[in-house]
């Protein structure tokens, strides 16, 4: 039967991804279409202690109904936090948890966005921020990224144009797809932006404290002192995703109007996974966490970008993150990358990466590949990244003989 359900699903998630793309592979496969941590990486035994510890301190309150905006000491560790790493004003009142970054994605969508609002989004950019304004019908702008973020000028002329755009979406620390880093002089200028043409920026962080090289830039919101930016990051990729909890700091007039949209989703977020987050952070040092796993990521990135450099080849450009999840790839234009996969890259190679297609508001690029170094080791990287510099050679050398006859 059709016309019941709204048209309103999308694909949405890293697994929806890796399923989508390489899900097929079986058990011996390489799969650079993932977009998840590593969960040999997870502190499994100190967050059983926490639950336990949780249980033992609060009893019997730990499972009832708690507070929409989330446990208050948790949010004074949030707002804490922020300011000592940060270096943005805040309290608890400037602080609403939510079930993942995604969560904070919806709520803000949600509170600013009407059928037909403009929205900045960077091309490319994460496919769950789409699919969240999506549900919004807005109208979306491009802004090309380049090596050191958006390009601002092309940003200018288009608020210039439509004086209709009410919101920027950018993921300034190593990007999700690209790896990309918004420069420190371009954040000061974005929320200039913001001031001038009156719009807020949406700043999504949850790659920002997995650097493996150069230093920490400050955030947008560092440099905002009129409450044009909105701060949002998560525990998923820094301790695990599994526990779906994330935060927005922002001015507490939008955490007020977000805290209302909250409780009409889902009345709050899990107190008992809140209380025993808390515990954790009390009862360890989540620092010594994050850097403990640095080394790790950072000699896969090092070792992507090794073989990356060895095998791929001229033609084709990519990234060189510092930190997160992913390097991004750019093919010769004529190369179809979601034809490679399905054609030779999953039936012959047994390998799976993300066409880049996904990534964009409008859909129609082609030549560009997501890769993935978080949730693979060196080996698989190396015999992995090889097979697909051979085959993107091929379907290049393939190309020229096809234009030359
Ligand atoms: N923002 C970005 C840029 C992401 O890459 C992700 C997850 N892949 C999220 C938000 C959402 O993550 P979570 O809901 O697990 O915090």
């Amino acid at each position: 039967m059709s016309g019941i359900f709204a048209d309103r699903t999308t694909i949405n998630s890293e697994n929806r991804l890796a399923e989508m793309f390489g899900g097929n592979l079986g058990k011996d496969g390489i799969k650079f279409s993932a977009g998840n941590p590593d969960p040999e990486l997870f502190p499994v035994t100190q967050i059983k202690k926490a639950f336990n510890n949780a249980i033992n301190e609060y009893g019997n309150q730990i499972f009832e109904y708690q507070t929409i905006s989330g446990f208050k000491k948790l949010r004074n560790y949030l707002a804490q936090r922020t300011i000592h790493t940060e270096d943005i004003k805040a309290t608890a009142n400037n602080i609403l948890i939510t079930q993942g970054g995604q969560q904070a994605l919806d709520l803000i969508s949600k509170l600013f966005l009407n059928n037909g609002d403009g929205i900045v989004v960077e091309a490319p950019t994460y496919v769950g921020a789409l699919s969240a304004f999506e549900q919004y019908n807005p109208c979306y702008y491009d802004v090309t990224l380049k090596e050191d973020g958006l390009d601002l000028e092309q940003l200018e002329l288009l608020l210039q144009a439509h004086p209709d755009i009410k919101l920027l979406y950018t993921i300034p620390d190593f990007q999700n797809p690209t790896g990309v880093t918004l420069s420190l002089n371009k954040r000061k200028k974005l929320v200039k932006l913001a001031e001038e043409y009156d719009f807020f920026i949406l700043e999504d962080t949850p790659y920002r404290d997995l650097r493996y090289k150069g230093s920490r830039l400050p955030s947008i919101k560092s440099f905002d002192h009129h409450g044009h930016v909105i701060f949002v990051s998560s525990f998923s990729k820094i301790l695990m995703p599994g526990l779906r909890i994330g935060w927005i700091t922002a001015d507490k007039s939008i955490i007020d109007q977000l805290s209302k949209l909250k409780a009409s989703s889902d009345l709050e977020t899990s107190g008992i996974l809140l209380t025993a987050l808390n515990q954790y952070i009390e009862d360890n040092n989540l620092d010594t966490h994050i850097v403990e796993m640095l080394p790790i990521y950072q000699k896969r990135l090092v070792t992507m970008l090794e073989v990356l450099d060895e095998k791929m080849p001229a033609d084709v450009h990519y990234t060189r993150p510092e930190g997160g999840f992913f390097i991004w790839l750019t093919l010769p234009d004529v190369i179809d990358t979601q034809k490679l996969l399905n054609e030779t890259c999953i039936p012959k190679d047994r390998i799976s990466f993300v066409p880049g297609k996904v990534f964009y508001a409008h859909k129609n690029r082609r030549n560009s590949i997501r890769l993935n170094f978080s949730g693979v080791n060196e080996k698989q990287i190396k015999i992995g990244i090889s097979k697909l510099a051979k085959s993107i050679e091929s379907v290049i050398t393939a190309n020229k003989v096809e234009t030359l006859l």
